[in-house]
């Protein structure tokens, strides 16, 4: 099969023909037809998160079909469509494990990271960490829902239920929790990079009801803000945007680090937080509300020999949405 290779951070991924894998227990081999390049991938690429597995496929917002059953695979039979996201496997019995909160697991495996991703043309997941897709979608529509869906609305939850939610980054996260909120009657401000007219133009076609630099403070205090760009300089900003009690999450994997900043921008009770990774269950309910909403994706497509390019494009800032990538699209 045709994949991406990554042997080393830092480096442009490689075309290569190798052997598709072979499903293990509890595993099924899919045949990949979109997956959407994340942030993360960005961070894996480029060695900012630094315990890949190499050579590694990365890729791990995947949508394709059950091509093949492992050994006591239940819950899928050979032709469902199925989604793969960032959470591969969580050990079960560790104390966040059995406290549910598998998204903290200490042994947890990702796929596209510690196990091979969707960047190719046929991948494996565990069963019982994948998803069903809700028919309304596309393949490459569906695609930004596994991660930019997912932990942009474990993001929206932790961010509580205040009314006046401020979006720090307008991407691929950005850009489908804004819908989710919208439809939650809250009101959108979304922070773009200064100077950055076309992002603000894409905000205010979402129904932002304001957009702005990031530099600049909303017309009113919001109730929280969430911050999906990697830029840790956000946080202080963020904090200086919120009212009393609110709050400011921080949705990435990966940010620079956090400047220095007074306490006072802290104090009456506003709060900073991460969310990290996600839950199956986040996974069902957000998959269960998407189509009701429903939710629309944005996305750019590109072919698996242009993944570099894909890449090159979203760390330049240059991707309106999300970058998928369509592989076997003509058996979708
Ligand atoms: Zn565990
Ligand atoms: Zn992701």
């Amino acid at each position: 099969m045709l994949a991406m290779i990554l042997d080393t951070p830092g480096k442009p991924l490689r075309k290569a023909d190798i052997p598709s894998p072979n499903p293990g227990t509890r595993q099924v081999s899919i045949r990949v037809h979109a997956c959407a390049v994340c942030r993360s991938d960005l961070h894996v690429v480029d060695g900012e998160l630094t315990r890949p597995k190499l050579p590694l496929v990365p890729g791990h917002e995947i949508v394709g079909r059950v091509a093949e059953l492992g050994a006591g695979v239940t819950r899928f039979k050979v032709g469902d469509r199925v989604g793969v996201p960032w959470l591969g496997w969580t050990c079960g019995e560790c104390s966040y494990c059995r406290n549910g909160q598998e998204n903290l697991c200490d042994r947890a495996k990702f796929t596209g990271y510690t196990l091979d991703g969707g960047y190719a043309e046929y991948t494996i997941a565990d069963e019982r960490f994948c998803f069903s897709i809700p028919k309304s979608y596309s393949d490459a529509e569906a695609a930004p829902l596994l991660c930019a869906g997912l932990i942009g609305y474990r993001s929206l939850v932790k961010a509580g239920n205040g009314k006046r939610l401020g979006l720090y980054g307008f991407g691929a996260a950005g850009h489908i929790v804004a819908q989710v909120a919208k439809f939650q009657q809250r009101e959108i401000y979304a922070f773009t990079r200064p100077g950055d007219e076309q992002a603000k133009i894409f905000a205010l076609k979402l129904r932002a009801i304001w957009a702005g630099g990031s530099n600049e403070l909303p017309p009113e205090a919001l109730d929280a803000a969430i911050i999906f760009a990697p830029v840790g300089g956000l946080v202080p900003l963020a904090l200086k945007a919120v009212g009393k009690g609110g709050i400011v999450v921080c949705g990435g994997i990966h940010m620079s680090d956090i400047p220095s900043f007074p306490y006072s921008i802290l104090w009456e009770e506003r709060s900073i937080c991460s969310v990290a990774n996600l839950t199956r269950r986040d996974g069902e309910e957000f998959m269960a509300l998407a189509p009701k909403i429903p939710v629309r994706t944005e996305v750019e497509t590109f072919s698996l020999e242009d993944t570099n390019e894909a890449l090159n494009r979203l760390r330049a800032g240059k991707i309106y949405g999300a970058a998928v990538l369509v592989t076997n699209a003509s058996d979708a």
